[in-house]
Formats: C-alpha cells, structure tokens, sequence
C-alpha cells in the first residue's frame, strides 16, 4: 500500500471550543514522508509542529501538542481520527489559531471535506506499525487501556464507559474500524458533557465557544439538544473517534487492538509512549 496525500486542498473554518474565535484551516497535499504537520500561520515565523505523540503536551479537555518553541495547536483529535480513516499520510495543516476549529463536535465535516477532495497515491510505502506484546496502563482510578497484537491487518477497539447521566449509563463499542464503520457509526458522534459541567467550565473561562450546536449535553434523563443523539452509544463511540485520532499521532497507522474503559486522552498517550520504548514491542511493516 502506498502513502497518500491529497489531491487539492480543503479550507475550512469555524470556532474553536474553549477560546470562541474564529479559526481557518487549510489542509495542503505533502510530499511523500512529511506525515502531519500542523503550521501556525498566525504567529511570527509559520512554526511547525509534528502531529507525533511526543510533542503530545496536554491532554486534559483534548489532544494538544506543542513544539520545542513552546508553539501550540489544540483539539487536534476529531481531524487527525478522519485523516486516519480517509487515508491521508502526508499534510500540513495551516491554523491561524492556537485551536482547530470544532465544527459540529464531530469528524463528519472533516471526513467529508476530505474524501471529497479526493487522494492521490505516492511514491512510498504506507508506514505501518504492528503491536507485538501488550502495553498496559492503568491510572489512580483503575481505569486501563491496553494495546494488543492482532492476527487480522488494522486495528480493533472494544471501549467501554460508564457516564453518572443515566440516559448514557453504561455504553460499550466492539469492532474492527473500517471505513464504513467509521463513516456510520463513529464521525457523526459528538462530544458530550454534563450540564453541570458546562457550568463550571464557563465559570473558569473554558468552553466559550460550546453550544448545543457542537456538543451534546446530558442533564440528568434528558438530552438538551432537541434532536436528541445521531446514533445509538454516540457518547461511548465518540470515544472510540478520539482514540483513532491519539492513535495517528503514532506516526504510523496501528495493526493492533485497544481495548479500553474509561479512558480518555492522557490514556492513549501514555500506551504510545510505553509502545515506542522498547523496539522489541512492535514491527514496522
Ligand atoms: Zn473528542
């Protein structure tokens, strides 16, 4: 299989959760090799930052990443889960704003954006990784996420969650993620949150830009967005969209299972940092 990159390159813009301005994207081809690169076009001297687990440097509301200059680039996972998907190997990702724009809370803008602009094979081999041994870990809480070898090519998630909202409860995701599965069933699932969450965020000046229009908020047995959920299990599979996002940032797509409860982004991070300690864990194909 070979790398690709696109055939044209998209423009795109919209809020940014937290900060509430307007951010632009565009998403250029690159050339074979480049991988995903984020450059901040707003700031003196475009920086560049790779979409590489190791510049990973918060993970707390969502994936951020930083460079050796100390230049950021947030909310990086709903993109990075459809150019895993879509096919994409090389980009770069001009931003004008320290945060990606969040669109409706999902990847469907982005994967749509991107299958429409089309694909363009190149000259070399896509960049494959696959897991040999087990990868564990688990936090203060007890909550694990694991990494597993596999017989079968791409990669496995079986996610579970339990929510306090008992109209989300326990929620659990078991399958391959193909394309099909991920157009289906995980890129429309949008973030979610507590109500009384949203309320304290706001208070500490995060979420300034959070609506009904680009998260789903749960109050207790109701859902506050009045069409309610787009698929059945959106929170646990919006889940399953973020750790193929935080998977990307691998460098290579990932021939493996994860397996995961209740988990989130620190999780994912901390599995590839235990994965590329030791070559002895993994292949490169
Ligand atoms: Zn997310």
């Amino acid at each position: 299989m070979q790398q690709q990159t696109l055939k044209q390159s998209i423009s795109l813009q919209g809020q940014g959760l937290h900060s509430g301005c307007t951010s632009h994207l565009q998403i250029l081809p690159a050339k074979a090799d480049t991988g995903i690169i984020f450059r901040r076009v707003d700031l003196p001297h475009k920086p560049e930052i790779k979409a590489l687990y190791y510049n990973v440097t918060d993970t707390r509301n969502c994936t951020c990443l930083s460079n050796e200059a100390g230049a950021v680039v947030s909310t990086i996972e709903h993109l990075m889960a459809a150019l895993n998907i879509a096919g994409v190997d090389n980009a770069i990702i001009e931003v004008d704003n320290q945060e990606l724009p969040i669109m409706d809370g999902s990847a469907q803008v982005f994967y749509k954006a991107l299958c429409d602009a089309g694909l363009e094979a190149q000259y070399a081999e896509r960049k494959l990784l696959k897991v040999l041994k087990e990868i564990s870990f688990t936090d203060d809480k007890g909550n694990t996420a694991s990494l597993l070898p596999v017989e079968h090519s791409g990669m496995s998630i079986s996610f579970s969650i339990d929510f306090p909202s008992p109209i989300v409860g326990h929620q659990s995701f078991e399958g391959m993620i193909t394309p099909r599965v991920f157009a289906e069933e995980i890129a429309p699932c949008r973030t979610f949150c507590e109500k009384s969450q949203v309320d304290y965020l706001q208070s500490i000046g995060l979420i300034k830009g959070g609506s009904l229009d680009n998260a789903v908020v749960l109050d207790g047995d109701n859902v506050l967005n009045p069409d309610g959920f787009r698929v059945p299990n959106e929170c646990v599979n919006h889940k399953v969209l973020d750790a193929i996002g935080d998977m990307f940032t691998a460098g290579y797509r990932i021939q493996g299972r994860l397996v995961a409860n209740k988990t989130g982004h620190l999780h994912n991070n901390i599995l590839l940092r235990k994965l590329f300690e030791n070559s002895s864990q993994y292949e490169l194909l």
